[in-house]
């Protein structure tokens, strides 16, 4: 655990974020908070989708992350759908499906058969995730078309699929329409066997962003509810919820030549190393090294080798002296061009920078922006 390093996370920023959600659509609001809410903390996240934004729905990953969630806030007045990890079949941990606030997504013909054929889930309303495409996890329509009689009387409660590639600029006749061609006949799969379906979903960030898949009963907003855009060139303007601060714990000088820390990696310039308490153990990213950031003004690289606990921001010689021990360093703020920078440079994505800040940072709250 650190102190005087830590992710700050702005509530109201995230209200905002859900205000501006809201405003762009009048389907209902199923907000993603599987892994640890995007990095941010499951619990105080879901508080304030609830009893702040009225949400009342959630989504997670895995039947674990739905049962610590309830478990930590039994009185939370929200349903849990469990979208990939169910443990549909295991039956040590299936039970938790019969306290009717945890519902998994059915998201393989299997799984629906043992719904079907198991007493114990009679009631269990049916969520199907169908394969419009992606080719990952749902139901194909082949297979759809097999099931759709034995459906017949129960009815599916809510139907879905998930985009592969929404976070493309939409093109009419692209992947991302033709997989809202396929949802459509899967619809009429059903229909035309007399199964009644409840509810639809299927837009993640990059579509509602562009507008599209907007007239389901829900969307399934995960990333654009904590910050950073889906759809480059950025259409969304929403705010990075978090902030990644910490505190510079030792600077100096160093010489051309000079080599700075483990291997060989030698200063190819005069210039002024900061070392700042943030190693791979505290955001669990490979590719830090190289980054440019800019910390008050000043131009830094993250140079050498990351460490576990630590690593080295190389200045020029003219920052010498300008930045001290105990000055704070923003790896990141509420910027939202920030982070997405950030991830470009380190080969990766805004989601994984999220999700890869560690046990040992703590999240402090804050509620208003
Ligand atoms: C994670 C996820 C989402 C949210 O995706 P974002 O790109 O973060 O908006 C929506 N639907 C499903 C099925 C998901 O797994």
């Amino acid at each position: 655990m650190r102190h005087s390093t830590y992710l700050e996370v702005n509530l109201g920023y995230l209200q905002d974020n859900f205000n501006l959600v809201a405003k762009k659509s009048k389907a209902k609001i199923l907000p993603m908070v599987k892994a640890d809410a995007y990095g941010n903390g499951i619990i105080a996240i879901s508080k304030t989708l609830v009893e702040d934004c009225g949400v009342s729905t959630l989504g997670c990953a895995s039947l674990g992350e739905a049962i610590s969630l309830y478990n930590s806030c039994p009185d939370l007045e929200t349903e849990m759908i469990v979208f990939s990890d169910t443990e549909i079949t295991n039956t040590d941990f299936n039970s938790a499906y019969l306290n009717e606030s945890i519902f998994p997504v059915l998201h393989q013909v299997s799984d629906v058969n043992y719904v079907l054929t198991n007493s114990n889930f009679k009631k269990l309303p049916l969520i199907l995730k169908i394969n419009t495409g992606m080719n990952r996890l749902g139901i194909n329509l082949n297979e759809l078309e097999q099931l759709a009689p034995k459906l017949k009387g129960r009815g599916v409660k809510h139907l879905m699929t998930h985009f592969a590639c929404s976070y493309y600029p939409l093109k009419a006749g692209d992947k991302t329409h033709r997989q809202m061609e396929e949802f459509h006949k899967a619809l009429r799969i059903l229909k035309d066997a007399g199964v009644e379906v409840e509810e639809t979903s299927v837009a993640n960030s990059g579509a509602i962003e562009q507008s599209f898949g907007l007239d389901e009963t829900f969307i399934r907003p995960g990333l654009m509810l904590y910050g950073p855009p889906s759809v480059e060139p950025q259409i969304w303007s929403g705010h990075q919820i978090s902030k990644f601060v910490t505190k510079i714990i030792k600077t100096f000088e160093v010489k051309k030549g000079t080599p700075v820390g483990y291997g060989i990696n030698v200063a190819g310039e005069d210039g002024f190393l900061v070392i700042i308490p943030v190693g791979y153990a505290d955001l669990s990213v490979t590719t830090l090294s190289g980054t440019v950031l800019t910390v008050n003004g000043h131009k830094a690289k993250i140079f050498g080798r990351v460490n576990m606990d630590m690593c080295f921001l190389m200045f020029d010689r003219s920052a010498t002296g300008k930045l001290k021990v105990g000055d704070t360093v923003e790896l990141w703020g509420h910027d939202n061009r920030v982070i997405s920078d950030l991830a470009t440079q380190m080969k990766t994505i805004p989601y994984h920078l999220m999700c890869a800040v560690t046990n040992r940072i703590p999240r402090v709250y804050k509620v208003k922006s």
